[in-house]
């Protein structure tokens, strides 16, 4: 390894030195958007701030790190963002949830209600084998409709859910109801 390198590691390890960082401060709301009387939680503060970031992954992953995790699912599109480097981070395969028609190989799919009309998710036949152990990530909860159906997906699969775990939660939406008899997490709360 040359002495660049080294530095290159040691430029990326997180500053925020185990201080608590106060993630709502990284949440941007706005107003009407993607449609007029949605109050939009925009992640991408959090995103462009690496010491917050790293923290927001480092608490997500000390929550799971010893619950013998297979599998991380990340559902379309920000979900993603959270899952990748959690996977990394506890040594798991990362998955991705997407919307119908995305991935490329042979899927199983679950279609599910929208306030108008039907959507479908769907996941690599191969991604998620029986009795693996999953964890599901996204960037927020609302409704929790799409959340539902990705757990249900995993489970056609034959997968076992750990957990479900996103950045915020919208509690007036009470995504929490819709998901009971699973344990859902979230970094915090509106
Ligand atoms: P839901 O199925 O209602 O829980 O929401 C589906 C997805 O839409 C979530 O995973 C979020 O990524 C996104 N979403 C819903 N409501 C909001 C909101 N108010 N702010 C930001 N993202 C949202």
């Amino acid at each position: 390894m040359t002495s660049f390198q080294v530095a290159t590691i040691i430029q990326a390890q997180p500053q925020y030195g185990g201080l608590k960082i106060d993630i709502k401060q990284y949440i941007r709301d706005v107003p009407d958007f993607p449609s007029p009387g949605i109050l939009y939680k925009d992640i991408t503060p959090l995103l462009g701030d690496a010491d917050a970031f790293a923290y927001a992954i480092d608490l997500l992953a000390e929550r799971y790190e010893s619950n013998e995790i297979d599998a991380i699912v990340g559902i379309e599109a920000r979900g993603f963002l959270f899952a990748a480097p959690l996977a990394v981070k506890l040594g798991a395969p990362m998955v991705p949830v997407r919307k119908k028609g995305k991935l490329p190989f042979h899927t199983h799919s679950v279609e599910y209600a929208l306030e108008y009309g039907t959507d479908v998710v769907e996941m690599h036949i191969d991604a998620v084998t029986a009795g693996r152990r999953v964890l599901v990530i996204d960037d927020v909860i609302a409704t929790a409709g799409t959340l539902a159906a990705s757990l249900k997906l995993i489970e056609q699969a034959g997968g076992e859910i750990v957990g479900c775990a996103v950045v915020v939660e919208l509690t007036d939406l009470a995504g929490r109801d819709a998901l009971a008899g699973y344990d859902l997490h979230s970094l915090i709360q509106y």
